[in-house]
């Protein structure tokens, strides 16, 4: 057979190809799931939640804190894994995010508080 990743010849009975390295058969999700993805799979979502949470910070802040928690949790399951780079970006965009929120939050309720 050959491997259905690069296409190398392989013995009809292998499991992992002896070139890329990779499962021959489609079986094993579970296996590539954990050691094939980089960090990137979920360090780019990440950060892309991580810029849209601020993008709806001021006009749709429920959005934006369901985007952020979106980037924070991404960027945990990325951050594991190679090229974790995008994946903390992206927590600590989303982070920020909620602390920024929390403060005005905070502020809000303060200035309610006294009588504004
Ligand atoms: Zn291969």
């Amino acid at each position: 057979m050959y491997c259905p990743h690069c296409g190398k010849s392989l013995a009809d009975e292998a499991v992992v190809c002896v070139s890329c390295g990779r499962p021959t058969s489609s079986a094993t999700p579970g296996v590539q799931d954990s050691r094939e993805l980089p960090g990137t799979q979920y360090g780019i979502p990440s950060l892309v939640c991580g810029i849209v949470c601020w993008v709806f910070s001021f006009w749709l802040w429920p959005v934006g804190a369901v985007v952020a928690i979106a980037a924070i949790v991404l960027g945990a399951m990325g951050v594991r894994r190679r090229g974790r780079g995008l994946a903390v970006a992206g927590i600590a965009l989303g982070g920020l995010f909620l602390s920024e929120l929390l403060f005005y939050a905070c502020l809000g309720v303060a200035l309610f508080s006294a009588g504004f």
